[in-house]
């Protein structure tokens, strides 16, 4: 009697590799800095606030868990799918004891607080539960005279530092350069950060959410009061011998019409940016990837058929895909990331 659901059951599973590219409900975050620039620019469904900030497209931590869109697993978590499809997700990087990165888009329409992030060592001092941050910054818009603060002068030492925060004068200290569109500027944990007025970016980094402020500006948050200062926490973090962080000058390989250039290789995360008036396929060997568009739109081709990628549009391809080929239909810029073979955490 019970057989028949059971060898139907087995004919579901039968190539044991069912999982289609992956489309996650984004997740936007509302902070006073933001705008409106995530729907305007990056078509993401914001309602009538101007403080949107940022846009979580894949992340699977406590505060912030993707839920998928639709298709086979819609209304899955992350986590969840982590969980139950470990080895089609993850491939031969199953071992990772969670996801391990945390991909955003991000709007600044104001300062963010002067910022530093630990590293895993400290992280681990302050939460069990965290990782230390490590991120990098794609610049998809900025305002001709925007900002932003990659890392300290030379030379300043931790006394100078401190002494500047407290008589105010720390703007001296840090090294600011202009966000140009398409920069790429990658700030290991330990770096002193902040991101100008008139940015849109998209953010690669550690499944983390641990943060240090410095210095906000002299603002107060939505109550009214200053949000809350951690100078002995991001004075343990710092790394004064760093100095300034200038943007990434890719490695790339061109042809006529398509251009592929890796951004950043580092212990937590591989970027690469795809420019395209072309069809190309990735091979994922084995491998996640996820995929934006930064700019243009794109068919994408699996074998679970054909989907359309726009502007602002990220997906996660599980490792178990195999390869995906992108038709662009005009020139579209595409990020592909995904996790080195060495990430422990
Ligand atoms: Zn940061």
């Amino acid at each position: 009697m019970e057989s028949a659901p059971l060898t139907r059951h087995k004919q579901v599973n039968k190539d044991g590799k069912k999982m289609e590219p992956l489309s996650f409900t984004p997740l936007l975050k509302q902070i006073r800095w933001g705008g409106r620039k995530l729907g305007s620019l990056l078509n993401k469904p914001i309602a009538a606030a101007d403080d949107y900030a940022e846009s979580w497209e894949v992340a699977d931590h406590d505060s912030g868990q993707s839920i998928v869109a639709s298709g086979t697993f819609a209304g899955k978590t992350l986590r969840e799918l982590i969980g139950s499809h470990r080895h089609e997700l993850l491939g031969c990087q199953s071992d990772m004891a969670q996801f391990p990165l945390l991909i955003k888009f991000l709007d600044a329409n104001d300062w963010l607080s002067l910022q530093v992030h630990p590293n895993d060592a400290q992280a681990l001092t302050w939460n069990p539960q965290e990782n230390g941050k490590t991120e990098a910054w794609i610049i998809v818009a900025a305002e001709p005279d925007s900002m932003i603060c990659a890392g300290l002068k030379h030379g300043v030492t931790r006394d100078e530092f401190q002494q500047r925060l407290n008589d105010g004068s720390i703007e001296q200290s840090l090294h600011l350069i202009p966000a140009i569109p398409g920069d790429c500027i990658y700030v290991p944990a330990q770096t002193v950060h902040a991101i100008g007025p008139g940015i849109v970016l998209a953010e690669v980094q550690q499944q983390s959410n641990l943060t240090f402020r410095l210095h906000d500006w002299g603002r107060v948050g939505a109550d009214g009061k200053p949000r809350e200062i951690h100078v002995e926490e991001s004075l343990a973090c710092i790394d004064f011998d760093r100095g300034p962080v200038d943007p990434i000058v890719p490695a790339e390989q061109v042809t006529a019409d398509y251009r592929l250039e890796e951004l950043v290789r580092c212990d937590y995360f591989v970027i690469h940016r795809h420019h395209s008036v072309t069809a190309f396929e990735l091979k994922l060997d084995d491998r996640f990837r996820i995929v934006m568009v930064l700019d243009g739109h794109t068919e994408v081709r699996t074998k679970f058929g054909t989907l359309a990628l726009a502007k602002g549009e990220t997906l996660l391809l599980p490792a178990s895909l195999g390869q995906a080929d992108f038709i662009p239909s005009s020139s579209m810029t595409l990020l592909e990331i995904q996790a080195p073979d060495s990430v422990s955490r």
